[in-house]
């Protein structure tokens, strides 16, 4: 690992560098590091700008929206100026505002199969921020089957979830087995979503993601971390591994992405 640190590097993490946990060889792994952002929204903004700041060495942000008046409420990452540019080139020019050592990769796409097989294999780990299970069960069976961690979190109306699933824990279809049918679970633009909320969520996925790359601390991986703003309550439960789940138990029937092929569902970020 190249642990040769410019003076400007030192400087930029020197608060990291100071962590017993982190030190130099820490801040090298963030560097080396490559990770996947799927939605510059409500969650990504928080998330990517953090990772920005934290010296990830390759940000790939993927999202094939444009930015609206009413995304600003919470996708902090954008401006008002930039009303109507792509959310991935608009959250790219703030990361590189933040920290201009850091390499960005734009990728103005719909996070479909055929983009999952195509980048995911790219990145070390995978981050989830969009707003609807078509895509989360698509990223939750192609990290899986690619051998790569994922960081998933979601928010609605003032509650928020968050998980790792990585090989060997449970995996988001023991926890959900199949997506729920479409229009059952509302999404943040039909109920709602505090702002700040989506900033908290957002802010400890990028916490956690910094934990897997630099191999520190508890993983989150076997539980799920669920917190309800107006209780100001936090709780965290164990997922156990189904043996009988089809993706990661000892008998899967999915074997690739072929049962999310052709599907259309938007690639809304929170
Ligand atoms: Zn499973």
């Amino acid at each position: 690992m190249n642990l040769d640190f410019t003076d400007a590097e030192l400087h930029r993490y020197s608060r990291h560098i100071l962590l017993q946990e982190v030190g130099a060889v820490g801040q090298a792994k963030l560097r080396a590091a490559r990770v996947l952002v799927v939605g510059a929204g409500g969650l990504g903004s928080p998330l990517a700008l953090y990772l920005a700041a934290a010296g990830i060495g390759t940000i790939g942000l993927i999202d094939d929206d444009r930015l609206e008046l009413s995304n600003l409420q919470r996708q902090i990452a954008h401006t008002t100026a930039r009303i109507g540019r792509s959310k991935a080139s608009s959250a790219a020019e703030a990361l590189t505002a933040l920290n201009p050592e850091v390499t960005v990769e734009i990728h103005e796409r719909r996070m479909d199969a055929e983009a999952a097989r195509d980048l995911i294999p790219r990145y070390d780990i995978v981050c989830d921020g969009t707003d609807n299970f078509s895509t989360r069960f698509l990223l939750g069976d192609a990290c899986y089957l690619h051998h790569r961690p994922l960081v998933s979190a979601a928010v609605l109306r003032f509650e928020g979830q968050l998980s790792v699933f990585k090989r060997g824990c449970a995996c988001h279809r023991c926890l959900h087995p199949e997506p729920p049918p479409e229009g059952l679970v509302p999404t943040c633009s039909e109920a709602g979503v505090l702002g700040a909320v989506t900033g908290v969520m957002g802010t400890l996925q990028a916490t956690e993601v910094l934990k897997e790359i630099m191999g520190i601390g508890e993983s989150l991986a076997g539980r799920l971390l669920l917190w309800d703003a107006l209780d100001t309550r936090f709780r965290t439960v164990t997922l156990h591994r189904d043996p009988g789940c089809a993706l990661c138990g000892d008998n899967p029937s999915i074997l690739d992405l072929s049962a999310h092929e052709g599907a259309t569902g938007p690639v809304c970020a929170l």
